[in-house]
């Protein structure tokens, strides 16, 4: 691909929060408007926030049925996660198969050693002193576990769960301010932003997917959205790329006869 001295940078874009990683613009070759591709990565300040909010929308749209927090979890992610797998497998054995949950970890606000597990479930109701009696013979502390009530408050209910995603950030630029909160919530939840098991997503029909392919769902769902007919005009390129050499490339690569001089 040409270079041009001339090309748009980063600071003629409109868009205030752009991805400080990324190597790759994407350029409208229609319009010449471009914006970086994410990197994607959890430990992105720009990346990170908007990853939790696919994955809480992703997890609000799967419509779980209940909200549970789970208290005293050990902050080290090792032991959480073996914890709160023996919860579940100690549940199945009681006789609650249908059990599927997608949670974070949220340092204990109190300061102490500690952290909740919020979460949110599909599958068979599970009375509250049971979870509690699994909880504390497991090391844990008081559980707490209701029903979603209604569909739309449900919806913003589920998202304020995954939401332990949210930990202080609520947006890139919060991420930023609150760094130090943003990094001991992914190194609480061992560098990701939320944990599932087997089963949990769905999509508005009902199929159980994997997160990546409720995400991707998702994703294709806001762009058909958004883009209409113009989907086909967006490309990947180098920052350095001009919407004019871009557009040569792009005729190039379909084979339409172009001019002499086409720069
Ligand atoms: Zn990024």
């Amino acid at each position: 691909m040409s270079q041009n001295a001339e090309s748009p940078t980063q600071e003629s874009t409109p868009l205030s929060l752009q991805c400080p990683r990324s190597r790759f613009d994407l350029l409208n070759l229609r319009t010449g408007v471009r914006f970086p591709l994410r990197c994607k990565s959890n430990r992105c300040f720009v990346c990170g926030p908007l990853n939790a909010r696919m994955i809480a929308w992703a997890q609000a749209r799967s419509e779980p049925e209940r909200i549970f927090r789970l208290s005293n979890v050990p902050t080290d992610w090792d032991q959480a996660r073996r914890r709160i797998k023996q919860v579940r497998e100690r549940l199945t054995d009681l006789g609650y198969r249908q059990n599927e949950w997608a949670f974070s970890l949220e340092p204990n606000p109190s300061g102490e050693d500690k952290a909740h597990a919020h979460g949110v479930q599909h599958g068979t109701f599970i009375p509250q002193p049971v979870l509690q009696e699994v909880c504390h013979a497991n090391g844990l502390g008081i559980p707490y576990i209701a029903a979603i009530k209604s569909a739309p408050a449900g919806t913003a209910y589920g998202v304020k769960a995954a939401g332990a995603a949210f930990y202080g950030v609520k947006s890139a630029k919060d991420a930023r301010e609150h760094q130090d909160a943003y990094e001991r919530f992914l190194d609480l939840n061992g560098g990701r932003i939320s944990h599932h098991t087997r089963g949990f997503y769905r999509l508005p029909n009902g199929e159980q997917v994997t997160q990546g392919e409720a995400i991707r769902h998702l994703v294709d769902q806001v762009q058909t959205d958004r883009q209409g007919q113009e989907q086909d005009v967006w490309q990947v390129v180098g920052k350095q790329t001009s919407l004019p050499s871009a557009r040569v490339s792009k005729l190039r690569v379909l084979g339409t006869p172009i001019g002499s001089r086409p720069l």
